[in-house]
């Protein structure tokens, strides 16, 4: 079965952990948008490992992973990636890279920081400049990682590009860093990253045509998808299952499954409208059981209930058949749970945009906690008659099943629940 698995919420679902367990059953996983952005925090032999552009696939050595077309790449980084997964002793000749990624180049990344400090309403990027080199394809001036691999064509294709940000650099009153020594140090990174370096979509549709299983790797969430996310305070990608397509260059033919990821509550980094947010004892302890600190900023995570009319909207657009849940364990000592089940005001609706979803009111549903520890549970049938009640008040208000829940960091604590 090719499964897509994205994240329903405002991304860091625990997708890393979900992707690893799923992965191994694959001959191909995907990657198909964002960039560096991404922290994917998987164990490998007991160590920590947090992935940024590299799929899950690379822990495989069986299983191609694959860069897409609709990821956008920083050479630099990706070297950095690739050498850090090698001194682990990973090998990643299974490792494919778009000749169609659009490059990250660096007056975009210095041009994240200088609109960040600047704007009238900040976003919370993470100032990579994934966002500038986004924009860049959509104003048809970006360049592509095929192109890093031609001197002449990236020198070529460079200069012009890096007029245009100059103008825009002064306009802004800030110095323009230096280009030559970026120029050399992007070469080499593209000398490094030839071998990897094909036709990712002519792969792909060998691979689908082969029968081989495929696994697309959602980054980021639905909620901060650039189209039907919580405008302005999104990322620039689709991070939905439009992604996905627009990302390889498959066709929804080659999509037979999607399962979707949510913790077991909310969390949220950066700016924008947050209905259920907790900034009580009940936030702090959230925050504190599950680690929310960005796994690439180290930013503290805003966190707060499960939102279950923002849940079943991400339900509806993703097309999603079943749902991840994790961390269910960092609710481990709370006596009550809460769930939005409604806005008060604004229709009672999910609305997308930022500005019609600040001034709803949630309307709650408690259920009881179960105060117990899930950590070392195997059996589905053996976690607590709340945790059953609270999956099944999830399922019944967004209408499709639970098939994995999560309760540890470990791909171990993972418990299949069997349709
Ligand atoms: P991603 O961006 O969606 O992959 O999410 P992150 O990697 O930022 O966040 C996942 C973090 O939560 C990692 O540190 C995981 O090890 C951890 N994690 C994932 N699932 C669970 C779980 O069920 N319980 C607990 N306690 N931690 C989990």
């Amino acid at each position: 079965m090719n499964t897509v698995v994205l994240g329903l919420q405002w991304g860091d679902e625990g997708k890393g952990k979900a992707i690893d367990y799923l992965a191994g059953s694959f001959s191909v996983v995907v990657r198909f948008q964002g960039g560096h952005n991404a922290g994917h925090t998987v164990y490998y032999q007991g160590q920590k490992v947090v992935l940024h552009v590299l799929p899950s696939g690379i822990f495989y050595p069986a299983c191609s992973a694959v860069i897409a077309n609709g990821v956008v790449v920083q050479p630099l980084q990706l070297v950095e990636e690739i050498r850090n997964a090698r001194a682990l002793g990973l090998s990643l000749q299974n490792l494919a890279l778009s000749e169609n990624a659009p490059l990250i180049l660096p007056f975009h990344q210095e041009l994240d920081v200088v609109f960040e400090d600047s704007r009238y309403q900040r976003i919370g990027t993470t100032r990579r400049g994934i966002g500038p080199a986004y924009e860049d394809v959509i104003g048809r001036r970006a360049l592509f990682m095929g192109d890093l691999l031609r001197e002449d064509v990236f020198r070529a294709k460079i200069a012009p590009l890096a007029e245009y940000y100059q103008r825009l650099f002064s306009a802004h009153g800030h110095p323009a860093g230096n280009l030559d020594e970026a120029i050399d140090r992007y070469l080499s990174a593209g000398a490094f990253l030839r071998p990897f370096v094909c036709n990712t979509t002519l792969l792909l549709q060998r691979a689908f045509a082969a029968q081989k299983e495929i696994l697309f790797e959602g980054a980021q969430g639905t909620l901060l998808d650039i189209n039907l996310g919580t405008y302005p305070f999104v990322t620039s990608s689709n991070t939905t299952i439009a992604g996905v397509f627009s990302g390889t260059g498959l066709s929804h033919k080659a999509v037979d499954r999607v399962i979707g990821i949510t913790k077991a509550y909310t969390t949220r980094v950066g700016e924008g409208p947050f209905p259920s947010e907790l900034t009580d004892e009940n936030g702090r302890l959230l925050r504190e059981r599950g680690n929310e600190y960005g796994s690439t900023t180290g930013r503290p995570r805003r966190v707060g209930w499960l939102d279950l009319v923002a849940l079943k909207y991400a339900v509806q657009v993703n097309g999603v058949d079943s749902l991840f849940v994790t961390k269910l364990d960092v609710l481990d000592e709370l006596e009550e749970i809460q769930a939005v089940v409604a806005y008060d005001g604004r229709g009672g609706l999910f609305s997308p945009h930022a500005d019609a979803l600040s001034d709803v009111r949630p309307v709650y549903h408690a259920l009881p906690g179960w105060q117990k520890k899930l950590g070392a549970i195997e059996r589905f049938q053996d976690l607590p008659r709340q945790v059953h009640e609270y999956l099944r008040f999830i399922e019944d208000f967004v209408g499709v099943r639970v098939s994995h829940v999560s309760i540890g960091g470990e791909r171990r604590q993972t418990i299949e629940i069997s349709g």
